[in-house]
């Protein structure tokens, strides 16, 4: 069989045998069936090459084709490839130590496989925490709207995009949401810092009105990410997370985007100063290359789950949470960032990405830039006055005219809502200098 009739075959089964996330059936499609990748850059199966300026799904913070995080979970797979953590092994242990000092606090830590998993986690223990602590009635969850938060009921039930909600629902109970701190909507003769204590206050307000003995938690991403790159004023976190102390709310931070030196920081909520009561994280724990998420609660959390009559042990298990090798993978992970000093470097390339990217702002269509470490939100609009976006076709058309010059970027909001906007740039935190200078 030729080359090109080899092709032909595997993009047939492809479209008759798999089933693409985000993507509608459609006979004509043409996946890009990706077969290497090395850095900040993959290759597809026509041998075609792309700088992944998205880190796939803003995941793979270290870049592609490090061998040493293969060798890290070989060698584990045929030491001890399977223990559930009902009991324990090596390699948990010696990552929920690690993370500790990436969290520069103590936590103890949940494994789970997934970053929805890991906020379900999250909810289960927040409710639970509060029947055990004396807040029976403590149940509901307020989040931001345009955050994501996964894709399981719960998570789904958290994210505050009705793009992604649409046709679910019912989801679960007892999520409220609330304004985004988004300041370049915010209105007319508002500063951004009067905007930004604004929408603090508008989390005080619902807990107030929701009733406060009714609320479990807060949960927020350090900087709203996929919902287009919205990036807080520390007077906004730090007065939120003194509403959640206030008020007996417990803090959740999804760090599931901005964790592993994403933000510039080593965790997103370190840029703020505050001190979230659970922390969940995913993607960059692994660099994507297996699937590995994690919950850390606060010992004080975890206290009221001792051993008592009523069940009050978290009755939460999953079979593959925390395998060994994946564990073992992500240890060698933090070491490769820790040895290649990639938070730094994070920090430096967004400095430099924003400096550069700057002049886009002459652009007649371009409304905004924003940054969170190497993370980029370029918001288009159709007129700068009135901002109203530019519409999805033609943002999609400006991600594929990237692609048709070798450069991947992602596009983020909610199309139900009207924005669908933002154009997104994650990429790999290995990048060189001349990824960005392609990139530019
Ligand atoms: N939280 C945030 C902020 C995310 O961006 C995502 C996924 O993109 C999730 C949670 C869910 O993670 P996963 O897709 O691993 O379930």
């Amino acid at each position: 069989m030729s080359y090109d009739q080899n092709i032909k075959e595997i993009a047939d089964k492809d479209k008759r045998y798999l089933w693409h996330a985000m993507q509608p059936y459609n006979e004509q499609s043409q996946p890009m069936v990706v077969t290497e990748g090395k850095g900040s850059w993959i290759t597809d199966m026509n041998g075609n090459r792309y700088l992944d300026a998205m880190s796939g799904l803003w995941c793979v913070n270290v870049g592609y084709g490090r061998e040493e995080l293969a060798k890290a979970a070989y060698e584990q797979l045929t030491k001890m490839p399977y223990y559930p953590l009902t009991q324990s092994h090596l390699p948990a242990v010696q990552l929920a130590e690690k993370l500790n000092e990436w969290l520069e606090d103590e936590y103890v830590i949940f494994f789970s496989n997934s970053g929805s998993e890991a906020n379900e986690t999250a909810f289960k223990i927040a409710r639970q925490y509060h029947q055990q602590t004396g807040g029976h009635s403590r149940y509901k969850f307020v989040s931001r709207y345009r955050a994501y938060h996964g894709n399981s009921m719960g998570a789904l039930a958290a994210t505050g995009q009705a793009q992604r909600k649409y046709k679910y629902e019912p989801l679960g109970n007892g999520f409220v949401h609330v304004r985004p701190p988004d300041s370049y909507r915010r209105p007319a003769g508002m500063s951004t810092e009067q905007f930004q204590r604004f929408c603090a206050r508008e989390i005080e307000e619902t807990i107030l009105w929701e009733g406060k003995e009714s609320v479990a938690a807060v949960i927020m991403e350090p900087a709203i990410t996929g919902g287009g790159v919205i990036v807080p004023d520390p007077i906004y976190m730090k007065e939120v997370e003194s509403i959640c102390k206030r008020h007996g709310v417990l803090l959740i931070i999804d760090e599931v985007i901005c964790g592993f030196g994403r933000s510039g920081e080593k965790f997103g909520h370190l840029n703020f100063g505050i001190k979230p009561d659970i922390v969940t994280m995913a993607k960059g724990l692994t660099s994507g290359y297996l699937p590995l998420s994690a919950t850390a609660v606060r010992k004080e959390i975890y206290e009221a789950f001792k051993d008592q009559a009523d069940y009050s042990y978290l009755r939460h298990v999953n079979t593959f949470g925390g395998t060994p090798a994946s564990c073992a993978l992500a240890l060698k992970n933090l070491e490769i960032m820790e040895r290649e000093q990639l938070v730094e470097r994070s920090r430096m390339l967004g400095e430099r990405l924003q400096t550069e990217l700057q002049e886009l702002l002459d652009h007649p269509l371009v409304g905004d830039i924003r940054r969170f470490g190497f993370l980029m939100g370029i918001e288009l609009v159709l007129d700068k006055e009135t901002k109203h976006p530019l519409p999805l076709a033609d943002v999609t058309k400006v991600i594929a005219d990237c692609k048709a010059r070798g450069l991947i970027i992602g596009k983020n909001g909610d199309t139900v809502a009207g924005y669908n906007n933002v154009l997104t740039l994650s990429p790999p935190l290995s990048s060189t200098d001349e990824d960005v200078d392609f990139i530019v």
